[in-house]
């Protein structure tokens, strides 16, 4: 078992499988100039099968979530994740994605056991899209969900956050959207995770806000918060149910003590935390002989050591030094 000091397992593992991205949104990545981890430092696709088959076989991961980065940038990708699927107790397969390029590679992550998809969508809008994104893509994202749904890689989760003069105005739509499609839509909060650490807590749009801005258009009940168990999302029915909306309010409604996340970066570090300041290199153990019980010894020891919060409310909170887009989100 991965567990902590407080009583936390970790059971859900993300793996980011390549820092770099097609989209450069205002909130993860700078426009340019932002340093992508050496070549060499990346796990090859069999070292990192390795390291989840630990996980899954040794650690008690139940879950993989892949993510980046783009995870669809990754050559390897439909390889890694029917190596994935193959593992014996078989986890739950999820991908993290911008949509864009899934269109086309919809049918073999489906035909490779991938269980669905998270897609992130912060508008509908064109030129909002444009201004967040800094590309002109939003066609090939809707393409994309629309492909996955079809793929059968459902529930399609979708992944919007919302900045404050920008796209605040657009979670309506969204949610709209998402229900006529059949889309389970959730708004996450802004956190402080940018590469170019602009992060502003106070003009974040907060989880409060998001609710009131969807209670002008929707009834929204809270669901029952005894099912919610470690999910970071507070979900809602809309208009009565069975559809429902979700809230992830990381900074100002935070979940870290039912948090079961492990996080393992494409250059082979184990993070107990999004936030963690410190990190476990399994690389040395991996590419220098080490058995499987000593690299799982030594992710036990990383995941012991994990924080009771994030800490994002204290005074002396630091923002980690790798960005949301080198960490996995
Ligand atoms: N490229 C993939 C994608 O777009 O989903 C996977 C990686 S991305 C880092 C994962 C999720 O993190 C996305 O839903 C994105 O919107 C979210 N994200 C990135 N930076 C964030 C931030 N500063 N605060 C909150 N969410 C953020």
């Amino acid at each position: 078992m991965l567990a902590d000091s407080y009583g936390r397992v970790a059971t859900d593992l993300r793996v980011s499988l390549t820092d770099r991205c097609n989209l450069r949104c205002t909130y993860c990545m700078p426009p340019e100039g932002l340093e992508w981890l050496p070549k060499d430092d990346l796990l090859t696709d069999d070292e990192l099968v390795r390291l989840i088959g630990i996980g899954v076989t040794r650690l008690g991961i139940e879950e993989v979530r892949f993510t980046g980065g783009e995870p669809l940038l990754r050559r390897g990708l439909v390889g890694i994740v029917a190596a994935t699927t193959a593992l014996r107790p078989r986890p739950h397969t999820a991908l993290t994605t911008n949509g864009i390029g899934l269109a086309r590679t919809a049918p073999a992550l489906a035909e490779a056991g991938l269980d669905r998809v998270n897609v992130s969508l912060d508008t509908l809008r064109p030129d909002v899209f444009e201004k967040l994104a800094r590309r002109r893509r939003l066609t090939d994202v809707l393409d994309g969900m629309a492909a996955a749904a079809a793929a059968g890689l459902t529930p399609v989760k979708v992944n919007s956050v919302l900045m404050r003069g920008v796209n605040d105005d657009d979670a309506p739509d969204l949610l709209r959207y998402c229900l006529d499609h059949g889309y389970e839509l959730r708004f996450i909060e802004q956190m402080p995770l940018d590469a170019q650490h602009g992060w502003r807590r106070d003009t974040m749009v907060t989880a409060d806000e998001i609710l009131d801005r969807l209670g002008v258009h929707f009834d929204l009940e809270p669901a029952d918060a005894d099912t919610r168990g470690s999910a970071p999302a507070e979900l809602f029915h809309v208009d009565g149910g069975p559809a429902t909306v979700g809230i992830i309010g990381s900074v100002t409604r935070p979940f870290c003590g039912a948090c079961d996340r492990v996080r393992l970066t494409a250059d082979g570090q184990i993070r107990n935390c999004l936030f963690a300041r410190e990190e476990s290199d399994l690389r040395p153990l991996l590419r220098g002989g080490g058995t499987d019980e000593e690299i799982a010894d030594r992710w036990r020891a990383a995941v012991a050591a994990k924080l009771p919060g994030h800490g994002i409310n204290d005074p002396s909170f630091l923002q980690p030094a790798r960005p949301m887009s080198a960490i996995g989100g």
